[in-house]
């Protein structure tokens, strides 16, 4: 089996999405490894789950957008459950904000957003603070079920072959001759003929790599959700406030929510909460959400989005390397734009190139020039 093997390491969204589109074009002999005891535990567990097809740039737009489309509508037996609840997603801003918030809408027009006064955002949410003027609404955006998606695609993937190797650490990529050979993990050297990078922030531990990294940095970011408050209508939609960078939705009976902080950390610090950007956060809340200021926080928590320079995903084949794929740097939009991300990265693991009009933009030799 190991000739053939492809490993890909990391059972977070992007490689189990990865794993799933492989199966389906036939390839049985894959090993997803990952180093946790369970799948999705870091940025694929610690995220906001919003489905938010309004990218401001074009080509992560029309990723969403074809990636909502499977979300709204998954292939027979992938899952019985709604993958996503289509609350709505507004994004909105102040009169100094404006501008940007057009620019995002001209530059997409494909996305069929409803750009209006911020009236009806104000009827709905009615606790929230006056002073938004305008606002874009997609009714069929909203909130994802990441684990029902996450074991959606892992199920189809092991029960058609794939195998699921738990607690397994990758250590170091082994390339021969300009080819990839396999992975040294902390139990052993796995043979492979293509090995798949898709550990998150971890990606951007160079000295993993044999000398073949690319410029990956992952930045922290805080989310808290209060305890349950009588005020919030759970069907209220995801409101993202532009250029004052503070979004909410609710949850649990209460509000979660982010003050967008962006703080470039090592993998190892990126899940250790610092109490002063809760604060931060509390801090918008109180201004948004004035008459919300006694809520209390029931739990806090960060994450991971990793970036290369250009903020693009970086999907496909490393021309240093025979054998050697990336499917890493997804940022805030990893379990927005999975399926299509699983689909790319897939199609040139398996054929060797990808149809997507995006794939040039998106593939790794970018980065080497
Ligand atoms: C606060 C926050 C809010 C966000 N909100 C949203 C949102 O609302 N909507 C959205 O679409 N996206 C959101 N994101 C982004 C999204 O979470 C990420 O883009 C996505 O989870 C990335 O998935 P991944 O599989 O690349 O990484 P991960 O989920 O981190 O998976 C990487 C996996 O690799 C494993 N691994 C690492 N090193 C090794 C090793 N050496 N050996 C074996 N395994 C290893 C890890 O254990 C992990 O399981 C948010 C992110 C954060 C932090």
């Amino acid at each position: 089996m190991g000739g053939d093997r492809i490993v890909i390491i990391g059972a977070g969204m992007a490689g189990v999405a990865t794993a799933y589109f492989l199966t389906r074009k036939g390839h049985d002999t894959v090993s997803i490894i990952e180093r946790e005891k369970i799948a999705g535990t870091q940025s694929t567990g610690r995220n906001a789950a919003i489905l938010r097809t309004m990218i401001p740039n074009p080509l992560l737009n029309r990723l969403a957008r074809e990636s909502a489309e499977f979300y709204r509508n998954p292939p027979e037996g992938f899952s019985t459950e709604h993958l996503v609840d289509c609350v709505g997603v507004y994004l909105a801003a102040r009169k100094e904000h404006a501008a940007t918030l057009q620019k995002w809408c001209d530059d997409n027009p494909e996305a069929g957003l409803e750009l209006s006064d911020a009236s009806q955002i104000y009827d709905k949410i009615p606790v929230l603070a006056p002073g938004l003027t305008l606002a874009a609404y997609k009714h069929d955006d909203g909130v994802l079920d990441v684990h029902t998606i996450l074991q959606g695609f892992l199920q189809g993937a092991t029960q058609a072959g794939a195998e699921l190797c738990i607690g397994r650490e990758f250590t170091r990529l082994e390339i021969r001759d300009g080819r990839v050979v396999g992975v040294q993990t902390a139990e052993g050297f796995m043979e492979a003929s293509k090995v798949v990078v898709a550990n998150g922030a971890w990606a951007s531990l160079s000295e993993t790599f044999s000398g073949y990294s690319l410029p990956f940095k992952p930045y922290r970011r805080h989310l808290l959700v209060t305890d349950p408050l009588p005020q919030v209508n759970p069907r209220w939609p995801v409101v993202w406030i532009v250029g004052e960078e503070f979004y909410f939705r609710p949850e649990s009976g209460g509000l979660l929510m982010s003050g967008c902080d962006a703080v470039p950390v090592t993998p190892d610090q990126g899940e250790i909460t610092d109490p002063s950007q809760v604060e931060r956060i509390a801090a918008k809340a109180e201004f948004w959400l004035p008459t919300l200021v006694d809520a209390r926080i029931a739990r806090a928590w960060a994450g991971m989005r990793t970036f290369v320079p250009d903020d693009l995903f970086v999907i496909g084949p490393d021309p240093r390397a025979q054998g050697l794929y990336w499917v890493a740097g997804l940022g805030g939009h990893g379990i927005t734009c999975a399926p299509v991300v699983g689909r790319m990265a897939a199609e040139w693991i398996a054929e060797g190139e990808c149809r997507h009009p995006a794939a040039e933009s998106l593939a790794p030799k970018r980065l080497l020039k």
